[in-house]
């Protein structure tokens, strides 16, 4: 569904863009001679040495005037029995909540990586979402107060988002 954009004037496939990370930046920094044996990796969760930890969970942010949240798949960092526990449970539905620490270094956002997040685990068939409960950060204070669409584009710009092409 193409969205007729009241900000620049074009029409914007899927809007708002989902904007997402396929690695926490810890796991992203090491060569793959690092890597080897020590990190155990899936398109969802991952740790490195078996004690640093990690799951991808979509961060919500209202855009005034819009249906649709926008929605970054970033990686928060949980504790190692948290995250034993989260496996554990994974094929079952997970209720309940943890505490994280957002692991992506944001071009929009610069205090996101390293705030502090609640990890909602969800279910199985849903990814875990985020709660910033670090309102101080300017990621936390866009997901409560939400974004203007002005504000959406600058924020893309800022993350070399390219929606002309
Ligand atoms: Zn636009």
């Amino acid at each position: 569904m193409t969205h007729q954009c009241s900000v620049c004037g074009t029409q914007h496939d899927e809007w708002p863009p989902g904007y997402g990370f396929s690695q926490p930046d810890a796991v992203w920094e090491l060569s793959p001679e690092q890597k080897n044996g020590r990190v155990m990796e899936t398109p969802d969760f991952c740790c490195i040495d078996g004690t640093r930890c990690f799951v991808l969970a979509n961060f919500q942010i209202p855009v005034s005037g819009l249906e649709s949240p926008w929605i970054l798949s970033l990686w928060a960092e949980i504790s190692q029995s948290d995250f034993s526990q989260f496996l554990g449970s994974y094929a079952v539905a997970v209720s309940g909540s943890v505490d994280g620490i957002l692991c992506n270094h944001l071009g929009a956002f610069p205090g996101a990586v390293g705030s502090s997040v609640k990890v909602h685990l969800g279910s199985s068939k849903a990814r875990p979402a985020l709660e910033a409960t670090d309102l101080n950060s300017d990621i936390g204070r866009a997901q409560h107060t939400g974004l203007s669409q002005q504000e959406l584009h600058d924020k893309l710009a800022a993350m070399g988002y390219d929606w002309e092409s």
